[in-house]
């Protein structure tokens, strides 16, 4: 089917229009790419093909100009898109640029600067407390309902989605072990996560107020912060997480720009414990700064469950004004994680950790029981948000296979 004839209902509409960066088949060049569909258009071929001004912006090989070229370009940018994928007047000059999706190559589509991760699931961080502190008084640590807590990763090792993932090595000690013992983790999992990009920096010393959200932060992802159990409780205390983490964490291809994602806005929880006022999102003129992304983990084929976005206590733009508070500046590229994704219900959670409740509950698969992952496992995760019209918004997928160290 030609690219413009793009079915109507199709998540990855002229609604949508995520960006990425590609090769063609045969040409290592890469390329900024806009999804539509099951094609990718050249954007920048396109752009100069009309004459378009926004040409030094998508004639690039990563996406980091256009994320660096704040608000205004990208909604003036995403306009002069959708107007190229849908007037007919463009079809003749537009087509040809068009690769399928099944013949290009998709690359890491920006530059990762900083890499933050955060933890803003109250049932996620209830279920690990209630797991690793069963005797505590309160599942949340006294501090989970006054900031969102984070940690600090490794953008070096932020990959697409489709990169192998090798099972990683390290120390581990159980609670009777006699001392720690070196070896491959039997114990790596996932976390399904939502990932934010920022586009525009912020100068040090000048914190990013919640209702300047919109002006930082280019567009969300998908994003698998895998981790590996036994090396990370081992080494947390009292640091937090570092080499059971750091050794990989898989994107999505293609980013979805906030401008894709206007009718997914809610609200977040209802909020139990009055918030400083800069993380205070119920004053007058602060937008909702929750997203319905409905998200699937899909293992070996099969969906293992299906966390949804939308209960996040804590949102994005609290994280990025938490993150500013203290006068830390933002660079373009910075890529910040939501945290695990966690629903109320048994099927809404977003890690191995809590679906098997320590391994003490292994999964049923038609392949054989899962408590963690096994060498050759597949994860996937995918998503999709409300879109115009009744319609959907895809994300792009997250995927990853498992491979020995
Ligand atoms: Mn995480």
């Amino acid at each position: 089917m030609p690219p413009f004839d793009v079915p109507e209902g199709d998540p990855f509409g002229p609604h949508n229009l995520p960006y990425g960066v590609f090769s063609p088949a045969g040409n290592t060049g890469r390329r900024v790419g806009v999804r539509l569909g099951n094609h990718v258009l050249d954007a920048g071929a396109a752009a100069a093909a009309l004459g378009s001004p926004y040409a030094s912006l998508l004639a690039r090989p990563t996406l980091t100009r256009l994320l660096a070229a704040g608000r205004t370009a990208w909604s003036d940018v995403r306009r002069a898109l959708t107007a190229w994928v849908t007037v007919p007047a463009h079809r003749e000059t537009i087509e040809p640029l068009f690769h399928p999706l099944s013949q290009v190559t998709l690359h890491l589509p920006f530059e990762v600067a900083d890499y933050v991760d955060f933890y803003a699931s109250e049932n996620h961080a209830r279920n690990v407390g209630r797991i690793f502190r069963p005797h505590a008084e309160d599942s949340l640590t006294p501090n989970w309902k006054h900031l969102p807590i984070g940690y600090h990763g490794r953008a070096g090792t932020v990959v697409v989605s489709g990169t192998d993932v090798i099972r990683p090595s390290g120390q581990r000690k159980g609670p009777d072990d006699p001392a720690p013992v070196f070896g491959p983790s039997v114990r790596l999992d996932i976390e399904a996560e939502v990932g934010f990009v920022v586009g525009v920096p912020s100068a040090p010393g000048r914190p990013v107020a919640l209702g300047d959200f919109e002006e930082h932060v280019f567009g969300l992802c998908l994003l698998n912060d895998w981790s590996a159990r036994d090396i990370q409780s081992w080494e947390y205390v009292p640091l937090g997480p570092f080499l059971g983490k750091s050794f990989a964490t898989s994107v999505s291809a293609w980013i979805t720009p906030l401008d894709a994602l206007e009718h997914a806005r809610v609200a977040p929880p209802e909020r139990t414990h009055p918030l400083l006022p800069y993380l205070d999102d119920s004053a007058p003129g602060i937008e909702p700064g929750g997203y319905d992304l409905r998200i699937s983990v899909v293992l070996n084929g099969h969906v293992v469950s299906e966390p949804p976005f939308a209960t996040m206590y804590w949102t994005a733009a609290q994280q990025l004004a938490h993150m500013t508070v203290n006068g830390a500046s933002l660079r373009t590229g910075d890529l910040y994680g939501s945290g695990t994704v966690s629903g109320p219900a048994e099927h809404q959670r977003g890690s191995l950790l809590e679906l098997t409740w320590n391994g003490r509950e292994p999964l049923g698969l038609p392949g054989g029981e899962r408590t963690f992952l096994e060498d050759g496992d597949v994860v996937t995760l995918s998503a999709w948000a409300p879109g115009p019209d009744g319609g959907r918004v895809g994300l792009g997928e997250v995927t990853g296979r498992i491979v020995a160290g």
